[in-house]
């Protein structure tokens, strides 16, 4: 003869799966999470103490020294207007106008 304590455990038997399959998948979207808020802020952190320790090099693109740290030399671009120097990232292909 079933006692409500053995109906309420073979329920719980039936569900329990499903709880733990789901608190599983919550977990590891969790851990990805923050996996990746620990790259970006490692990121960040990098670039700050770049940006405090050192200067960009002449003709290296300042965007990928500082947010990328890579040394990307730039290359100049043709004059479409005197008395401008364009220079473009051959890496991320930002475009620089030296400073008048
Ligand atoms: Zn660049």
């Amino acid at each position: 003869m079933d006692t409500f304590a053995d109906e309420f455990r073979a329920g719980l038997i039936r569900k329990i799966g499903v709880r733990i399959s789901a608190k599983q998948d919550a977990l590891l979207k969790a851990e990805q999470e923050v996996a990746k808020l620990r790259t970006e802020y490692e990121q960040l952190q990098k670039t700050e103490t770049r940006l405090n320790s050192e200067e960009c090099p002449p003709l290296v693109c300042p965007s990928c020294f500082y947010e990328r740290h890579t040394s990307s030399p730039l290359r100049a671009i043709p004059f479409r207007t005197e008395n401008v120097d364009l220079f473009e990232c051959k890496t991320c292909e930002h475009q620089w106008q030296q400073p008048e």
